[in-house]
């Protein structure tokens, strides 16, 4: 196979699966929570799990989702080392604000039984405003849910105002999603740059930023600002995908007393696991080379 013409979106579905396997933890709970265990319990590294889906437009589906998140939390039960992170498209946005609202709640009342955190993940530009209410109207129950902020965003430096006093927990990354230039940079580095301001207000405002990101430079860079503001090693952390071949890095954060925490997505039904890693190889297609190296070394034993 000739890597440097390899098209991820003409592959077929059981090369993709081959090409998931790093960056999903498989198609159960149950290895789900294989995963984010063996990352405590081998390294001392937490996790926030997800459950892979397209957006949802039935209401059956929305149902099969609220019941795979319960099942998860109870699977879970009290834990000291994963939240779990979901998304309004798949929670039920196709109806109206207030219905999503309400089956959030659900799944955060749950949650609460446990102790587990949970995160609203940030979806696309036209889902910020939906995503923040929710976000907001659920926080006064749900002191610990945190959400997700996009530097790309024209409009997040108004949106870390509008959070001002609230102490959050604040994942804050470049966003994945290709927006127009009306309403967002287009270009890395400026995202990166901004990204590294809207960190630096998290921490003046006592927030608790979730650096999320694989660049090494922006991490540092990150971190050399909380020891200048004084910020406790508490009052952050670093978040990255799992599957992103960063261990040693990853390790030397954890030595320094830092706490990171991978995202640690499952599916029961492959297909969208596989249209999971059919992004993030479009995002970096780098990386199938990466996975193919390894399976070579797996079956050669040669490095
Ligand atoms: C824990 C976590 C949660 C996220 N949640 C959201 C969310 O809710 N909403 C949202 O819009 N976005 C989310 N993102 C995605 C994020 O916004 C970025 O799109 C993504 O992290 C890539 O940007 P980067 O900052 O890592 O920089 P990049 O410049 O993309 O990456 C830096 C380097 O890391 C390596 N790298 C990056 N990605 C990969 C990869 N997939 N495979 C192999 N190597 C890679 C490459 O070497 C690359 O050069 C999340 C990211 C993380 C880590």
């Amino acid at each position: 196979m000739n890597l440097k013409n390899f098209n991820v979106n003409k592959a077929p579905t059981p090369l993709v699966k081959i090409f998931a396997r790093p960056y999903v933890a498989g198609d159960s709970i149950q290895a789900a929570l294989d995963a984010s265990r063996k990352f405590w319990d081998t390294r001392k590294i937490c996790s926030t799990i997800d459950l892979l889906g397209e957006e949802i437009e039935t209401d059956h589906e929305v149902q099969y989702t609220v019941d795979v998140y319960e099942r998860l939390l109870t699977a879970l039960g009290r834990q000291e080392f994963a939240t779990v992170s979901l998304k309004p498209t798949q929670l039920g946005s196709h109806r109206t604000t207030d219905h999503c609202q309400k089956i959030i709640a659900g799944i955060l009342a749950k949650a609460k039984e446990y102790g587990t955190q949970v995160t609203l993940d940030m979806e696309d530009h036209t889902l910020t405003d939906m995503t923040l209410d929710i976000f907001r109207n659920l926080k006064k129950d749900y002191p610990t849910f945190g959400t997700v902020l996009q530097s790309r965003l024209f409009r997040t430096d108004d949106d870390i105002k509008s959070i001002a006093g609230l102490n959050v927990r604040i994942r804050i990354c470049i966003g994945i999603y290709n927006e127009p230039k009306e309403v967002a940079l287009q270009n890395k580095p400026d995202m990166k740059r901004k990204m590294l301001e809207q960190t630096e207000i998290l921490f003046k405002e006592g927030h608790y930023p979730e650096i999320a990101t694989h660049d090494e430079a922006l991490i540092d860079e990150s971190l050399n600002l909380a020891e200048k503001l004084n910020i406790k090693k508490d009052q952050y952390e670093v978040q990255m995908l799992m599957g992103v071949p960063m261990q040693a890095y990853q390790d030397n954060l954890l030595k320094n007393g830092i706490t990171v925490r991978l995202y640690v997505p499952f599916a029961e039904k492959w297909a969208y696991a596989t249209a999971y890693a059919t992004r993030r190889l479009v995002a970096n297609p780098a990386m199938a080379t990466y996975i193919i190296k390894n399976m070579l070394q797996k079956t050669t034993g040669k490095r």
